[in-house]
């Protein structure tokens, strides 16, 4: 029989690799600026245009190339880094896989610039989908520049893969931030379209951290400082009381070198034990040194994870230096024997300063109730509240003025969804009774026996469809505010902000002016509560962040939904009889009432036949 193994054509290997190398356009943002860290550059410039999809370039000022060299860098494995397998245990570069360049030249249009420091002119190379276009003599300064065009340009079905360039810039910055905080001695500067994002000059860690994250960062960063044989800690934690909601800023770096690690981050959490509500995850930038013999970090492409020989003394050790600068900054509670209990005031209360009285949204209102006067209330709590939900409704008000009251009277309107769950009899011949169980589930008699729903899934369907319906239909609905509200993000989130701006605005935002580290706004829309507004804007630059598994990206959308994540009535909330009435009806007038605005179950039924087998 014939032979029938090929080796596969260069070009066709190499895209199979960068498959591996290459998922999205921060991948070569990544592996650009590791490479420009490798040739010891000190100034390091990144300029993306498109979020990366028309252009990423690296300029750095380190030791260049050669002319043979500046060829043999698009070679796979082809890398000035190691030489034997046991130099692989004696890394001290990011890169030794020597796949990266080869990769990228592969899937797009490269074209490099390098020149050593003592050589007059330096060489130019272009190459498109791994072929060489040009090699060229060139004056060019001392360092390498390497721009990446049209990525995925012969692989379309990636290109249509990339998300939305709000998601695929975030993932940029993300690499882009995990680099400049390991190497704060070299300088960054970062431009995307045209304009900067980050410059960032050298200084020592703090610095930088504060340099990227915002000035008011400074003042959050407790030191974590350890020296041991087998590992030096250095870096910071954050005060359990500047701790977030979402994952927020958890970074780690073993020699220099950003990591991924559950394990660790465990350490840390448990360190924080006690300290943090749950639901909220501290943040830390942490940097571990540790013999390059005692770590293995070949075992991942993207080299985001690491085996370590003594997990359980690194575990130990961490969580110990954490603990022990929590204690030493006065934020964990201290231990004094000859002092009596009873007269200390818990660790956070140290820092608070009698504020102004505020008035608060009554969290446990509900809107589906009929009489809004029913006098039970607080009165500061009564107005507040019922402006917060009249706005809900003006958006719809085209229906006519007493569309609230027209929508408690919906009963099973919508005919195709709650046909088949509730019959056609006419209501006469049964009738609905609602019980909530355990304030989290209602228990409503359908026709065919019983429904449960989910109160605070059933709810978000049900403001998700009201928020979409305002959105859609009065279009960028705003109220003007009467002095603009003025709230503080991270560099970084005003970037995702800037992205979403259009979005936003389509929604009923308008802001004033968005800069350094400050959103100003002027209008908002109609439906939603000015001091809900943070909230919601950090719901969604974590949605952008997430990605949203099973969404595709509309900001209008992603907003609905976390404006509806925010205000939905929770579970543990209890509701009076007409109240579960209301959920009930509302939810079977809304278009999709069988999932939540996330895809989750709403309700479950069960027929009478089902109980019955049951009791056989
Ligand atoms: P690796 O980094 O794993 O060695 P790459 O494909 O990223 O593989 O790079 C191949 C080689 O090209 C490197 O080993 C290095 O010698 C050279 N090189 C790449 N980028 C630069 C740069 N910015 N400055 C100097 N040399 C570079
Ligand atoms: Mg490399």
């Amino acid at each position: 029989m014939a032979d029938i193994i090929q080796l596969l054509p260069d070009h066709v290997a190499n895209q199979i690799a960068a498959g591996e190398v290459v998922q999205r356009p921060s991948s070569v943002v990544k592996e650009l600026l590791e490479n420009a860290i490798d040739a010891e550059a000190t100034i390091i410039k990144l300029i993306i245009k498109d979020a990366g999809k028309t252009l990423v370039q690296v300029i750095d000022n380190g030791k260049g190339m050669s002319t043979t060299d500046a060829r043999l860098s698009f070679e796979r494995h082809a890398t000035s880094k190691i030489r034997t397998a046991d130099d692989l245990f004696q890394l001290h570069t990011k890169g030794f896989r020597g796949e990266a360049l080869a990769s990228i030249a592969a899937i797009a249009h490269v074209e490099l610039k390098t020149k050593q420091e003592h050589d007059d002119v330096g060489n130019a190379i272009i190459i498109e989908g791994s072929t060489i276009v040009s090699q060229d003599v060139v004056v060019t300064p001392k360092g390498t520049s390497i721009s990446v065009k049209n990525l995925f340009f012969n692989i379309p079905a990636r290109r249509n893969f990339l998300k939305s360039n709000a998601v695929e810039l975030r993932h940029i910055i993300d690499e882009f931030h995990r680099v400049a905080l390991a190497h704060p001695n070299i300088s960054f500067s970062f431009y995307n379209n045209g304009s900067d994002v980050f410059n960032l000059p050298t200084g020592n860690y703090r610095q930088r951290i504060v340099a990227i994250f915002g000035s008011k960062t400074n003042e959050k960063l407790v030191p974590v400082e350890e020296t041991t044989e087998v590992l030096k800690i250095a870096g910071f934690v954050c005060k359990p009381e500047f701790s977030k909601k979402t994952r927020g800023e958890q970074y780690f770096f073993v020699n220099d070198r950003f990591i991924k690690s559950g394990y660790l981050n465990h350490a840390i959490s448990s360190a924080f034990d006690g300290l943090l509500k749950s639901g909220l995850y501290p943040s830390y930038f942490l940097y571990l040194t540790v013999n390059p013999q005692t770590i293995d970090i070949n075992i991942h492409p993207t080299k985001t994870e690491i085996k370590f020989d003594d997990e359980h003394t690194l575990y130990a050790l961490l969580r110990s230096a954490v603990k022990h600068s929590l204690g030493q900054f006065n934020i964990a509670p201290v231990l004094d024997f000859e002092r009596d209990p009873n007269l200390d005031t818990p660790y956070d209360y140290n820092k608070i300063e009698a504020n102004n009285p505020v008035i608060e949204v009554d969290r446990s209102f509900n809107p589906f109730k009929e009489t809004y006067n029913s006098g039970k209330q607080t009165t500061a709590f009564k107005t507040q509240t019922l402006t917060n939900w009249d706005s809900l409704y003006v958006g719809l008000e085209s229906k006519g003025n007493d569309f609230r009251k027209e929508f408690s009277e919906v009963h099973f309107e919508s005919e195709e969804s709650t046909e088949s769950i509730f019959g056609t009899t006419s209501q006469a011949e049964y009738v609905q009774t609602t019980y909530q169980l355990h304030n989290k589930y209602i228990v409503s008699t359908i026709k065919s026996g019983m429904l449960i729903l989910d109160q605070y899934r059933a709810h978000q369907r049900i403001l998700y469809e009201d928020f979409l319906k305002c959105m859609t239909i009065k279009e960028g609905m705003s109220q003007q505010l009467l002095f603009p509200l003025e709230l503080h993000f991270s560099t970084t989130d005003i970037e995702i902000i800037k992205q979403l701006k259009q979005d936003l605005e389509h929604a009923g935002f308008v802001f004033s002016n968005i800069h350094n580290e400050i959103v100003e706004i002027m209008g908002l829309p109609v439906n939603i509560p000015e001091q809900d507004v943070r909230n919601i804007l950090e719901y969604l630059i974590s949605d952008v962040e997430n990605e949203v598994p099973n969404s595709n990206f509309s900001a209008t959308d992603l907003l609905a939904k976390s404006m509806a994540k925010s205000l939905a009535i929770k579970r543990g909330q209890s509701l009076k009889k007409d109240e579960q009435e209301h959920l009930v009806n509302s939810l079977f007038a809304c278009k999709e009432p069988n999932v939540s605005p996330n895809n989750k179950v709403t309700f479950i039924t069960m027929s009478v036949d089902e109980l019955d087998k049951k009791f056989i």
